[in-house]
């Protein structure tokens, strides 16, 4: 059987669709390596993605985004390609973001940026005395005592951690939900320290949840340098006031649309392995790694399945979801249509780490599965990429979850993530070609692995 799949690999004939030896599977997982270092599209298409601009949710350069990944996976002669349309949300921030710090007389201009979801202010801005809290625990001791104030989430993002997703996962609390409490108990607008380990200019935006009974106040991330200045100027006589300028504004829902690409398998068509990233970007800048990354990554793993001419068993899927940014609309419509559709998603992984080096997958299962799983670490050891643990999918992907789908999360190497996240910073000359690459190539690995083995 080796020297089969070996000679065919030369030859360039087509693999055959029955079960590979391991040894055949191990052949094919050093050559994609080879071929996605030596010929991958994943940097080539990200640049020519990022031409477009940031794809924020509901915007002509979103649609743009969706037009360029349509013709790009027909370019790639993918068995199917089509649209599947959203109902998405609009949100702007306006040309308008302003936030000046005073104590007494003295004014002091902060780096910040609305986060997605804000209220704008009334003409002439909102202005009040600040009252700083560490975490939504801190602000619940002090309840309404915040009532008519603006409330500073000075939170900081643990950078003892080893993980930065779990760092981000405790900070981003205070901007997910911090507004919200803060609005509940009666604040007048919310400024969020930004969350990064590094120390730098750059607020970092995000989106912010209003549940339909509480109303959205404006509210800013600040910059980590001027989250620390803000900070500094407490414990003296005068209070801290803080005047915030926002034309941040929602409009009515436009369609967009999720795109999807197909390779049908050969013994079990209605049975699909899907690979998804999201499209949407947010529009500070044009999200290189949040997540063009994931998105051509996606695109690549399709493709170099046809480049070595592998024939997958199951169908397998890439999916392009739009809207994660404001609230992983995509996934749930997706996930919607595929119940509505009867179809069966055995498994899904995906990409929304960066276009870092490719370190494992997080398997969402228990330990008895993840461990079944851990005996596929051998075919990665060759890229680096052979940590697979315990951990979560991803947002798009989740509800696929609750309709009984296997789920699973690239992991890149996390430490620069969130050096760029949500921020201006998200641009491609952070993004290094053959560590994208790689990525892409981990994950066509793990596709072939549950296309021959199925899930465990
Ligand atoms: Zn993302």
């Amino acid at each position: 059987m080796k020297r089969i799949v070996a000679g065919l690999l030369l030859t360039g004939l087509a693999l055959p669709a029955f079960s590979q030896t391991a040894d055949s599977l191990m052949t094919l997982a050093h050559k994609l390596a080879r071929v996605g270092l030596e010929s991958g599209r994943a940097y080539s298409d990200l640049k020519d993605l990022l031409k477009i601009g940031p794809r924020m949710t509901g915007t002509a350069r979103a649609d743009s985004a969706v037009e360029w990944a349509v013709r790009k996976m027909r370019s790639y002669e993918f068995d199917y390609v089509w649209k599947q349309p959203v109902e998405v949300p609009r949100w702007s921030r306006g040309r308008k973001e302003v936030a000046v710090a005073k104590v007494h007389w003295k004014t002091d201009t902060l780096s910040v940026t609305a986060l997605g979801y804000s209220e704008r202010t009334p003409g002439g801005g909102v202005e009040d005395t600040v009252v700083m809290v560490r975490s939504l625990a801190e602000l619940d001791s002090i309840g309404r005592g915040v009532e008519s104030k603006i409330v500073f989430f000075n939170g900081e993002f643990d950078k003892g951690l080893i993980n930065t997703f779990q760092a981000y996962g405790q900070a981003a609390q205070q901007r997910g939900r911090g507004p919200a409490l803060a609005s509940y108990y009666g604040a007048v607008g919310a400024i969020v320290r930004s969350m990064t380990a590094v120390s730098d200019d750059n607020p970092r935006t995000g989106m912010t949840q209003f549940p339909d009974s509480i109303a959205p106040i404006p509210c800013v991330a600040v910059s980590p340098v001027d989250a620390d200045r803000l900070a500094s100027k407490f414990g003296g006589e005068k209070p801290v006031r803080l005047m915030i300028d926002l034309r941040s504004k929602k409009d009515d829902p436009v369609i967009s649309n999720n795109v999807i690409a197909e390779l049908t398998g050969t013994d079990f068509p209605t049975e699909i392995i899907l690979v998804g990233a999201h499209l949407d970007s947010w529009d500070l800048s044009v999200g290189a790694h949040d997540n063009g990354a994931g998105s051509v990554q996606v695109i690549e793993v399709l493709r170099l399945l046809r480049q070595i001419e592998y024939k997958p068993k199951h169908s397998i899927r890439g999916v392009l979801f739009m809207a994660e940014e404001m609230g992983g609309i995509g996934g749930i419509e997706y996930a919607r249509m595929a119940t509505w559709n009867n179809e069966k998603h055995i498994a899904a992984i995906e990409s929304d780490r960066g276009g870092f080096t490719p370190r494992g997958f997080s398997i969402q299962a228990d330990e008895a599965k993840v461990q079944k799983y851990q005996s596929w670490a051998k075919y990665f050891e060759h890229i680096g990429a052979d940590k697979l643990v315990k951990g979560y999918g991803g947002v798009d992907i989740g509800p696929l979850g609750d309709t009984g789908t296997q789920l699973f999360g690239f992991l890149p190497d996390s430490h620069r993530y969130f050096d760029y996240h949500h921020s201006a910073m998200d641009t491609i000359d952070n993004v290094n070609e053959r560590e994208l690459e790689l990525g892409a190539v981990a994950m066509a690995i793990f596709v072939i692995l549950l296309d021959q083995y199925g899930v465990q």
